[in-house]
């Protein structure tokens, strides 16, 4: 019997985690540098936490979370989505205690699972690039969320990438617009694909992002449009700072986002060439969610960034990370009589922080060597028997070829 793992997953392995890692290594960076700390969550919540912030009649909560029942008969859900987490450890950590008018800034790097249609860039275990910024409903906060995002994208080489951006208002402004929409679509309703009938009656915005009858959903009224003063100039606000920061955006009414909790400004990062699923990111401003999940009323504001996509993004455009950097040492032991010896060598390179290699087959010299190039190792020492009696070794770079004789003693300063 061999195991598959399940559909809609990826093993990461050796030879492409250094990729994953240097993605994720320069989003961690970058988000320091913007003064955001690492959060870390369990992978999995209460299931009433994913219902009650991303909202039941959602894609997420209706059909996609990996739901069960613990043995002490608890509902558990694998981690659906960020923010919910990200708020609830907010709350429950009281991030907010020192100062109740502080902007917590967290970032996350994280697995999500999602019962989706797995295809190109779609897994149902994918991984979030998250920042969540909470405590402060200014323009200027959402323009450097939007900000950190784009300059992410920029730093891994990704070029052709659009930002969307929209206002889904709020509980003063939105509910007028969604009846003013229900009443509009109402007589082509027949005509509307399957999932737009559904959304009519459960999540009539999410209409807006039809693919299916993406043209109709341009024609629709605009809540852009209908905004009460103060989500219109919210919005005018963060266009302004994002003009100053020189990142160029499209308003485009029809990104509402899949859940219940935004408020204001709404955002999706695209870009073309890798498939259907050109969604790089995405997110917006949750100024009722702290309050939902049991807290204060506290604004907050973050995207979230599929890591995969960047991965896939970066391939396409022939960004991934050069195979021909040479990094550390191969120990070639000639004969049974250094072994022991090249394995103390071996340790000591390790302990003194380079990288060091043997081999456990003790094939021949010209195997070993031509295994340490191919491994790309910047060089190789060799050990013989006779030379290392004279307290001499073999240094070998393994870029250029050439080699030099170095005393055991001066071996370790050398490499470093
Ligand atoms: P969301 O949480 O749905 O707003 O998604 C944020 C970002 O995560 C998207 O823009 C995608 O880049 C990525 N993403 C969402 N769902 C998936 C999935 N099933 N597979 C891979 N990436 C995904």
């Amino acid at each position: 019997m061999r195991y598959q793992r399940p559909i809609g997953t990826q093993d990461v392995t050796p030879e492409i985690a250094p990729e994953w890692r240097s993605v994720e290594e320069s989003f961690r960076q970058l988000a320091a540098r913007y003064g955001y700390g690492e959060l870390r969550t369990p992978v999995f919540e209460d299931t009433d936490l994913f219902l009650r912030s991303v909202g039941q009649e959602t894609d997420i909560a209706s059909k996609e979370m990996y739901t069960f029942e613990d043995r002490g008969k608890r509902s558990i859900t694998l981690r659906a989505e960020g923010t919910a987490p990200a708020v609830r450890a907010y709350l429950e950590n009281h991030l907010d205690r020192t100062d109740k008018q502080r902007l917590v800034k967290l970032f996350y790097v994280v697995p999500i699972f999602r019962y989706d249609r797995p295809q190109a860039g779609r897994y149902r275990q994918h991984h979030q690039l998250g920042i969540e910024a909470i405590g402060s409903p200014d323009p200027a906060v959402d323009a450097e969320v939007i900000s950190l995002a784009w300059n992410f994208y920029a730093q891994m080489g990704l070029t052709g990438i659009r930002l969307l951006i929209n206002s889904v208002g709020c509980p003063s402004c939105a509910p007028a617009y969604v009846e003013k929409l229900k009443q509009t679509l109402a007589p082509s309703l027949p005509e509307l694909c399957e999932s737009c009938r559904r959304r009519y009656v459960e999540n009539p915005l999410r209409m807006l992002d039809c693919k299916v009858d993406h043209d109709r959903m341009a024609a629709a009224p605009k809540l852009v449009e209908e905004l009460c003063d103060e989500c219109a100039a919210h919005l005018q606000q963060v266009l302004a700072v994002l003009g100053a920061l020189g990142i160029p955006y499209e308003i485009d009414h029809t990104i509402v986002r899949g859940l219940d909790y935004y408020t204001k400004t709404a955002f999706e990062f695209q870009i073309e060439g890798i498939g259907a699923q050109s969604a790089l990111g995405g997110g917006g401003r949750y100024d009722g969610l702290v309050e939902k999940c049991g807290g204060p009323p506290t604004p907050g504001v973050g995207p979230g960034m599929g890591l995969e996509r960047v991965l896939l993004a970066r391939q396409q455009l022939g960004q991934t990370l050069p195979d021909d950097r040479r990094e550390g040492t191969f120990i070639v032991a000639l004969g049974d009589a250094v072994w022991t010896e090249a394995l103390k060598l071996l340790q000591d390179l390790r302990l003194a922080g380079l990288k060091a290699e043997a081999d456990y087959r003790r094939r021949s010299m010209k195997a070993q060597l031509r295994f340490a190039d191919s491994e790309l190792f910047a060089q190789a020492i060799i050990l013989g028997e006779n030379a290392l009696a004279r307290g001499i070794v073999g240094l070998k770079d393994l870029a250029t070829g050439e080699q030099v004789e170095v005393a055991r003693g001066e071996l370790l300063e050398r490499l470093k």
